[in-house]
């Protein structure tokens, strides 16, 4: 039984002002983390006593599919990087340290590299395959916006895995494990999560679903159908296309000049005496990316899907041009601009303005615009794309029903990478015919600081947090009402101790405080039982259980209470 007074359990009636979200708040109310700096916490006991059981769950179902512990360096020599060709495309991320010889190393982000030089080293015959390597360690990334506590930190607990396989077949099988795996975890810790379709940014791989807890306060937006038919991260999700189709007939006549003074934003020329809808207005955005300029064109009530336009260009090293950078190549500022006439520039189109006719676009003369324009007629664009981000209502190209769209928390990864980094970092085996041929590889994230945040997001109660009994820093909150009362004191140790006998967890309050005190605390540490035994109940021979997530309050005899408890927290673990 541990003590309340033997650990550090600082709970706070405010959260300090920099929390934002509910669950942020309750991390520190309830004394589970401290911050040393933004995006960088120190666990503390209760803290560290969930997250241990959120990675004891993930450990158990990655050992139960065949994964093998191992535990890498996160510190990394940077030529691993250039090696795979990363070090540019994730340099927003990754940290660079320096040693005393002035050799650079960076802190890893994720471990593809590490591991698959393991693999090119140790991994000869096809004998040795399939392999699914993982570990559980401390991640290191140089946010752009650490944010939400463990949400988004600069450091953070990674649960990552990375399968090895003689095929593209064998491969899909270790994926599929992985699948089934996280369907386990997550329901394992008490989580709502689902599965959606991924994007496979710039990381690159064939094939990804991430798993989302929804949530108000997620970074993630999912489109999904109500049937359960279709599921994907915005940032992939795709449609039948807008309610409103985009005008295709002709007016016949070739595109004319209009002065719109003043006139910047696609609203403004919504607006009277112009009149002109925004699905028929053509959109025209300016990106350089690789020091070169790109223009993206699209429907005036649609809105450019940046993943989507970096999966396009294979970076996500891109940003807005400037005005000046747009000026100097279109001789106009943004809210004129047009792609009518333009050569020599990259022109990328969305889908939904194919075949458009009898739109408006900027005239790439300030104050003017042009109308009658037709795309396939009047602009010379190199590509089509797919680059909107769906909405709400539209029609779902899988299931034909209307798309929903919910925010989410990503916690958890699944890629089929193929042979991206096997072929760079040259992990390859013989085969049994004696061919030798480049491992195919699958890699496998779970967010496990996040996750355990991500429990906290999704319950919660205006008193505090709500544990899953699964992940909870300890079963029961047990307590003598008032410690000056020797019979309750008694009682309640002798109570903890059948129940830890019964590998019961008990957080005894051996506080001297006011029981109003102890009763907040303990729906604010939120563990599933709640336990007081004090003098009034005593005189009936009994003790009071409380569970906190249904706030039921059910007296019990001190001589059956422990078995009622571990009847009571049975219920309340989720087994999947
Ligand atoms: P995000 O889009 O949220 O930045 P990511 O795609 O970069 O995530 P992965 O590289 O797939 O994430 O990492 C695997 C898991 O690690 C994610 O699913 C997420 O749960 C977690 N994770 C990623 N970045 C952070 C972070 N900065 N802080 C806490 N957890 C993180
Ligand atoms: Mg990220």
């Amino acid at each position: 039984m541990i003590r309340w007074t033997d650990l550090l359990i600082p709970t706070l009636r405010e959260a300090p002002g920099d929390a934002e979200i509910v669950s942020h708040k309750l991390l520190l109310r309830a004394g589970l983390i401290r911050k040393l700096s933004g995006g960088v916490y120190t666990f503390l006991p209760m803290g560290l006593r969930a997250l241990r059981k959120v990675e004891n769950i993930i450990r158990e179902e990655m050992n139960r599919a065949g994964g093998i512990e191992i535990l890498m360096p996160a510190l990394q020599p940077a030529e691993i990087w250039q090696q795979s060709g990363r070090y540019t495309l994730a340099s927003e991320v990754l940290f660079h340290v320096h040693d005393r010889t002035k050799r650079e190393w960076v802190l890893g982000p994720t471990h593809e590299e590490v591991i698959t030089t393991l693999a090119a080293n140790e991994i000869n015959s096809y004998r040795q395959l399939p392999k699914n390597f993982y570990q559980i360690q401390v991640k290191f990334r140089d946010e752009i916006r650490p944010r939400f506590g463990l949400m988004r930190a600069k450091e953070f607990v990674m649960k990552d895995a990375y399968s090895f396989d003689v095929s593209d077949e064998a491969a899909q099988e270790s994926y599929r494990k992985m699948y089934d795996a996280y369907t386990r975890i997550f329901k394992r810790c008490g989580l709502k999560a689902f599965p959606v379709e991924a994007d496979t940014g710039v990381i690159g791989g064939k094939f990804s679903h991430e798993f989302m807890v929804p949530a108000e306060t997620g970074e993630n937006e999912v489109a999904y159908c109500e049937g359960g038919g279709y599921a994907a991260n915005t940032e992939k999700a795709t449609s039948r296309g807008p309610a409103k189709p985009t005008p295709t007939e002709s007016t016949g006549s070739a595109p004319e000049k209009f002065a719109t003074p003043g006139v910047v934003t696609i609203e403004a020329l919504q607006r009277q005496p112009y009149g002109v809808g925004a699905h028929r207005q053509i959109k025209t955005l300016v990106y350089l990316a690789e020091s070169k300029l790109i223009i993206v064109l699209m429907r005036g009530d649609d809105q450019l899907n940046e993943a989507k336009f970096a999966g396009k260009i294979g970076t996500n090293q891109f940003r807005p041009a400037t005005p000046e950078e747009i000026f100097a190549a279109l001789g106009a500022h943004p809210g004129s601009l047009g792609a009518v006439g333009v050569t020599g520039i990259t022109v990328y189109a969305d889908e939904t303005l194919r075949g458009a006719k009898g739109m408006a676009t900027g005239a790439n003369e300030d104050g003017f615009h042009l109308r009658h324009v037709e795309i396939d007629r009047d602009i010379t664009v190199t590509s089509w794309f797919d680059l909107r981000t769906v909405k709400a209502g539209e029609i779902c190209e899988t299931t034909g029903e209307p798309l929903k769209i919910q925010r989410a928390i990503e916690v958890g990864h699944v890629f089929k990478l193929g042979t991206k980094y096997s072929e760079s970092m040259g992990s390859s085996f013989l085969d049994a015919d004696g061919v030798r041929k480049p491992t195919v590889m699958g890699c496998y994230g779970i967010g496990v600081t996040r996750t355990m945040q991500a429990a906290i997001e999704q319950f919660n109660d205006v008193n505090g947090i709500i544990w899953p009994a699964s992940i909870a820093p300890f079963h029961v909150h047990l307590m003598p009402i008032n410690v000056a009362h020797a019979e309750s004191v008694t009682v309640a140790t002798e109570l903890g101790a059948k129940l830890e006998a019964a590998g019961i967890e008990v957080l005894y309050d051996d506080r001297d405080e006011r029981p109003g005190v102890k009763f907040k605390d303990s729906d604010l540490i939120g563990l599933p039982l709640r336990v007081s035994v004090g003098e009034r109940s005593l005189a009936k021979g009994e003790v009071e259980i409380k569970v906190r997530s249904t706030g039921h309050v059910i007296m019990s005899p001190v001589a059956t209470a422990a078995d009622q408890i571990c009847e009571l927290l049975k219920g309340l673990t989720a087994s999947p």
